[in-house]
């Protein structure tokens, strides 16, 4: 089977000195290799706040070259750390509770960021056109059947269709990838109509559901010496040290990603204190409505460097949204993320995205709950399926890379089992 990759941003992310290095991550927000997101955080009528760059990668492998790294396993060697600070440990974090100190297993091999383009190094059936960007896909409006997809050359001023003899799939993502949809007719009838687009199916649920973690950093005094700031900021002589480290054999504090340890509290003491919160726990048959099965209730990130992070493990209440700002496909689509929607809450100036977000085109049964079936093929339309954070309809407890590299895994197993005669014919001309 040959595959086409179209790929907006550059093919090469293995090479580029600012994706690889892992202390550089920070460097690529707002950099060439950021789409960055204009993204209202808080949009309330008492308080709204708007900011970008709401980073993702604009290269091969995506957000995966931009990202922090981090998935979270192996917590063992912080047992006695946990227990010198009353916290209990969970040995394995995948299969039991995550409550407890936990260090960051980093997606770093020899120095060097891994990020999801090694999928497709060495595969002779792929080709990849970079620097093009998908403007529409085309679907019959009688058939139903999506067959091409228009996609656009700013370098050559140009545009063209790319052909699919079999099937189109859509990886651009949890911004991105409603808004195609949205631009080709697939789409809740509101939004199609404000921008003239031609409604294909009617899908209420492409850009709704937007889900995501909040962040708020905060800064930390530290004493001299104990901190990694002389070494990677400031410009002297163990920054030095650390560079000429690095070069020399790719080891050192500028390997780090930065992120080394998690804490997963849950604090159910202090906010049982609280009758909003006892009034809601009543009222869900005496759960917690963060943590229900024991989950974390937050996650505090210690950043050994400039600031640490705080993260909630829950969604934000009120659902955000992906729309579009214009029927041209050049123009980013407007963001919504909807932090602190419920009137109950007090907003917080501080609060960021955790980078995580998911669910704008959600998988569930049918077009009226959702956008994707269990295949992963787009309802009300043939020949489309998605594999991305978008399809994921309930946020995971923590990082989503990971889960990500299990969506794309799955649905290259749908697809061979979908298409089984093209495997058998290719296993027998191999044998
Ligand atoms: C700054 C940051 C830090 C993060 N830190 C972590 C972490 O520490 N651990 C973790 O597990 N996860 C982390 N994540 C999240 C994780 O990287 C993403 O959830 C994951 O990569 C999303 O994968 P995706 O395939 O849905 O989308 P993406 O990886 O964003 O891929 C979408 C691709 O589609 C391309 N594209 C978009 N629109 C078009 C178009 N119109 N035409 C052609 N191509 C297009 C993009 O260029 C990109 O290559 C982080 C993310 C960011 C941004």
């Amino acid at each position: 089977m040959c595959i086409l990759v179209v790929e907006a941003g550059i093919s090469n992310p293995g090479q580029i000195e600012e994706i690889t290095t892992p202390f550089k991550t920070f460097n690529l927000r707002g950099s060439k290799y950021d789409w960055a997101y204009k993204t209202t955080m808080i949009k309330r009528d008492d308080y709204e706040h708007i900011e970008k760059p709401n980073t993702r990668g604009t290269t091969i492998g995506g957000s995966s070259c931009v990202n922090y790294f981090t998935w979270i396993l192996d917590p063992s060697r912080l047992s006695m750390i946990g227990r010198l600070l009353g916290h209990p440990l969970t040995e394995e974090i995948f299969s039991g509770e995550m409550e407890g100190l936990t260090h960051c297993v980093d997606t770093i091999y020899q120095g060097e960021r891994q990020g999801s383009s090694l999928y497709l190094k060495n595969k002779p059936n792929v080709t990849i056109l970079y620097g093009i960007q998908s403007k529409r896909l085309i679907i019959d409006p009688v058939t139903s059947v999506c067959s091409d997809v228009t996609v656009i050359s700013n370098a050559y001023n140009t545009e063209i269709n790319v052909y699919t003899s079999r099937e189109v799939i859509l990886s651009q993502g949890v911004f991105d990838a409603p808004k195609l949809l949205m631009l080709s007719g697939v789409g809740p009838a509101t939004e199609l109509a404000k921008d003239g687009i031609k409604p294909i199916a009617e899908s209420p649920h492409v850009g709704q559901h937007l889900l995501d973690h909040p962040i708020v950093p905060f800064v930390l005094q530290i004493k001299d010496g104990f901190c990694l700031d002389d070494h990677i900021l400031c410009p002297d002589t163990l920054n030095n040290s650390a560079i000429a480290t690095y070069k020399r054999s790719k080891t050192g504090l500028i390997r780090s990603s930065l992120l080394e340890l998690v804490g997963l509290p849950r604090i159910d003491e202090r906010l049982e204190k609280y009758p909003v919160y006892r009034e809601s726990k009543a009222a869900n048959g005496r759960l917690d409505l963060f943590g229900p099965a024991g989950q974390p209730h937050f996650e505090l990130d210690f950043v050994g460097m400039f600031s640490t992070a705080f993260q909630w493990h829950y969604p934000s209440p009120r659902r955000g949204t992906v729309t579009l700002n214009s029927a041209n496909a050049q123009v980013l689509p407007n963001i919504n993320l909807n932090f602190f929607g419920n009137e109950r809450s007090q907003p917080c100036a501080r609060v960021q995205t955790g980078f995580h977000p998911c669910g704008t085109a959600r998988l569930s049964k049918n077009i009226h709950q959702c956008v994707v079936d269990p295949k992963l093929r787009v309802h009300g339309v043939r020949n489309l399926r998605i594999a991305d954070a978008s399809i994921i309809p309930v946020i995971p407890d923590c990082r989503i890379q990971n889960s990500m590299y299990m969506i794309g895994e799955k649905g290259a197993d749908i697809i061979k089992s979908d298409n089984k005669y093209l495997y058998d014919a290719q296993s027998l001309v191999s044998s």
